[in-house]
């Protein structure tokens, strides 16, 4: 059995960064550029009044009050062919061009129109007040963005600045969850004695998708190894393989010996982690499989824990690692296990600080303790109990940043 660091390492040593692609805009939110982006143009590309109000020479102000003659009116969008002398102002709304020879702009709320287009200035303006100048956010041919960087909203933003109507990023995984278990049955029956309906698989599509990447989905198989060999073989043909259930000690356990059949290189076979121990990893050709314990909550967790790394270093992320902050407990616990253990919990934030609630749980198989968490408490192992105030780390899920109080409210405390 390994370290849960290590098994995190082995994983990641095997990832590789996928290929290049040209992908549209649209496409390349929430994946990572795989390639140096120049600005093709000056921001702003002419000098640009930031308030509605009138343009104008600082200097024919410094005497303010001053009436000027409004010379002409400049809507954005269009650039104006006349000049403002001395004398003169243009009234000039947010976003337009200034005209030649103002060097500013007086806001309107500082203005009162006068007779005959004429404009009294109520205060001085500096020179370049409520200006942008031309190129002061971006120089043309300038580097804005590297390689690896992660194509969020803002950066969407700033790539329709220079015109990227297509960009080279990193290509997703193409990742296949396949679910074994003669027990299971789809979520549309009521399950007859014996049978579980299948939960994990829903659990690791939502958990691929949350990645950034669309899931496979290979069905239930049963627990007959022909057909689970088949299905297995089937699901080779992906960069990475997830397989819940089967991995075990159990008769008809054979996840496992199937892989190895099917010509998959074994990496690990038991991590020291609570819940998920008997998570198994492997390797057939380019294919990286992952074998998940059939409990729901050590699946979901060996997910968090070791798979979602895998697949952000897939993806390009130059941070690929889960985000561990240390949290204050809000109540005592009891772990007892030889085991790096990790527990559900609430994170929260308490007058700037992280706070962490245990959440109540009866363990590897308890989903409604696991659906009102948010993070996991990582109990180290042979320490039987951890008190009220303690601090631990606290690995946090992105339900941490989605999570409502309402969630929160159905924690219970721990008995
Ligand atoms: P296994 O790892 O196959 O021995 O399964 C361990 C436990 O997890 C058993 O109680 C299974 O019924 C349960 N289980 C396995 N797969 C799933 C699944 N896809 N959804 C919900 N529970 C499952
Ligand atoms: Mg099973």
């Amino acid at each position: 059995m390994i370290s849960v660091a290590s098994a995190i390492e082995i994983a990641l040593s095997q990832a590789r960064v996928a290929d290049a692609v040209c992908t549209s805009l649209q496409q390349a939110s929430g994946r990572v550029l795989a390639e140096d982006i120049l600005s093709d143009i000056d921001m702003p590309p002419f000098d640009k009044s930031s308030m509605d109000g009138y343009a104008l020479q600082a200097a024919a102000t410094a005497t303010a009050p001053v009436t000027l003659q409004v010379v002409g009116t400049i809507p954005a969008g269009v650039f104006p062919h006349f000049e403002v002398r001395p004398s003169q102002a243009a009234k000039i709304m947010t976003g337009a061009p200034l005209p030649k020879g103002a060097d500013s702009v007086q806001m309107v709320e500082k203005t009162v129109p006068g007779q005959e287009e004429s404009v009294q200035i109520l205060e001085a303006v500096a020179a370049g007040q409520h200006v942008a100048k031309r190129g002061e956010v971006l120089r043309s041919q300038a580097c804005v963005l590297s390689t690896g960087s992660y194509i969020g909203p803002q950066v969407l933003a700033l790539l329709a600045t220079v015109g990227r109507e297509e960009v080279l990023t990193y290509a997703c995984p193409r990742v296949g969850v396949l679910v074994t278990g003669d027990e299971l049955v789809d979520i549309s029956k009521y399950p007859a004695p014996g049978q579980i309906r299948n939960s994990n698989g829903y659990a690791l599509l939502g958990q691929v998708q949350e990645t950034g990447i669309e899931a496979v989905p290979l069905g239930i198989v049963s627990d007959d190894p022909k057909e689970l060999s088949k299905k297995i073989r089937t699901g080779l043909a992906n960069d990475v393989l997830l397989i819940t259930g089967g991995v075990s000690m159990g008769e008809f356990d054979l996840v496992e010996k199937l892989l190895t059949e099917a010509g998959a290189e074994i990496l690990f076979e038991a991590v020291n982690i609570k819940p998920g121990k008997p998570a198994v990893f492997g390797k057939a050709g380019k294919t990286l499989i992952f074998g998940l314990p059939g409990n729901p909550v050590s699946a979901s967790t060996v997910f968090e824990v070791i798979v979602r790394p895998v697949l952000r270093k897939m993806m390009g992320f130059e941070r690929f690692e889960n985000i561990k902050v240390r949290a204050r407990l809000t109540a005592t616990f009891k772990s007892r296990t030889s085991r790096e253990n990790y527990l559900p919990g609430w994170a929260d934030v308490f007058a700037g600080k992280f706070v962490v609630h245990p959440v109540a749980s009866m363990g590897s198989a308890d989903v409604f303790a696991h659906a009102r968490s948010n993070c996991y408490v990582i109990a180290p192992p042979e320490i039987d109990e951890f008190d009220e105030g303690e601090e631990l780390d606290v690995m946090l899920r992105s339900d941490f940043w989605h999570g409502n109080a309402r969630q929160s409210n159905l924690v219970t405390p721990l008995k």
